[in-house]
């Protein structure tokens, strides 16, 4: 089957049969990895190496430290104001969806003037979001936040902000889908479940001149400036998600790395929305210039048969295509583990529905 959610995601089938075969004894130590402390000195290499691979793929400059947190991408919608801003600050947020939404709401619970800059509009080609020039930038903002890839949404900023603030960006569903300059970044988050590991894990990429300034009453385990020192284990870490997040980065690396990934997924989200705009049956909502490369969002022209499209699709073994709750129709999430395989599959089943409809 090709898992099509928008996460907890399809992990590649390579890791998966590794993790498999490891799982009683990892490391030839006649023990899970599970089962490891996180003090050991395999699991510190296991850990290191995993950064230091995300550091490759990534091209992570030296003045950035990577860490591996808890909470996934929601936790770190606290974690960045109470780092990176103090209680009286002001802060600038682009709300691009619906999960810039929740970001800007859990802001306001630590910083007292979150300045929405800019929104999602109508265009004649479909949603989009408000350009650079009608934002209204507040002048001594403590940064500037945006997710760059709605999953729910399936609208992406292609270009990165050129803004004073230092950026910050919720990188939840399209972190290593392709090539990035990290350098243009004050801090990348993302909750690990899309294209990297298990739920419940987070990564935060924080540059250095960003750290020691959180506010009072930060807790702990969300304090970017004691993740950093403790090199991410001030608290037991979820090492069973650092293991797998390091085997995906492992596998990526085999896969050629980010560029290679990119091409992968621009041809794998071209031959989807080519057929999507094709067809009479299916719509996407989305401006074409605002389209994500991860998340495509698609309509039925008779939503009545949404139900009968969901099965069918199901037998086909084409699974978790509904849309968001909040959204409705359907959604199909390709990230870098769904394979062109999966793309050509549904694009069959789509024709073949609609042939049949
Ligand atoms: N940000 C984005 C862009 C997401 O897609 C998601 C989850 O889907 C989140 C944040 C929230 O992540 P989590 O469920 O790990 O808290």
């Amino acid at each position: 089957p090709f898992n099509f959610s928008a996460g907890p995601a399809m992990l590649p089938a390579e890791v998966m049969k590794q993790a498999q075969e490891e799982f009683l004894n990892w490391n030839d130590l006649g023990i899970s990895v599970l089962e490891i402390s996180h003090r050991d000195p395999a699991f510190i290499r296991l850990a290191e190496q995993a950064e230091q691979d995300l550091r490759d793929l990534m091209d992570i400059p030296d003045n950035y430290r990577v860490l591996f947190m808890h909470g996934g991408g929601r936790g770190q919608f606290s974690a960045v104001p109470q780092n990176i801003a103090g209680p009286n600050s002001t802060v600038d947020y682009l709300n691009c969806g619906i999960w810039s939404e929740f970001a800007i709401r859990e802001a306001k619970k630590y910083v007292q003037h979150v300045n929405v800059v800019g929104a999602a509009v109508q265009t004649d080609q479909g949603k989009a979001i408000a350009s650079a020039d009608a934002w209204q930038l507040s002048e001594n903002a403590a940064y500037f936040h945006y997710c760059p890839n709605e999953t729910v949404d399936g609208i992406a900023v292609h270009e990165i902000p050129d803004v004073a603030a230092p950026l910050v960006a919720d990188m939840s569903s399209n972190i290593l889908s392709e090539p990035l300059d990290v350098s243009r970044f004050g801090v990348i988050y993302a909750g690990a479940q899309k294209n990297i590991g298990p739920s419940g894990f987070a990564i935060a990429i924080v540059r250095d001149d960003l750290l020691g300034h959180p506010q009072g009453n930060t807790s702990t385990i969300m304090d970017y400036t004691v993740q950093a020192k403790e090199r991410s284990m001030y608290n037991t870490p979820n090492t069973f998600a650092w293991y797998l997040s390091a085997l995906v980065f492992q596998w990526l690396k085999r896969q050629g790395g980010i560029a290679a990934m990119g091409q992968m997924n621009h041809a794998k989200a071209a031959k989807l929305y080519d057929f999507i705009d094709s067809s009479d049956f299916y719509s996407n909502p989305v401006n074409p210039n605002y389209r994500s490369i991860m998340n495509v969002p698609f309509l039925l022209a008779d939503e009545r048969l949404d139900g009968e499209f969901l099965q069918q699709a199901q037998h086909a073994g084409l699974l978790g295509l509904k849309g968001h709750r909040f959204v409705g129709g359907m959604r199909a999430s390709i990230y870098n583990a769904m394979p062109m395989a999966g793309v050509d599959a549904l694009v069959e089943f789509m024709r073949e529905f609609e042939r049949k409809a």
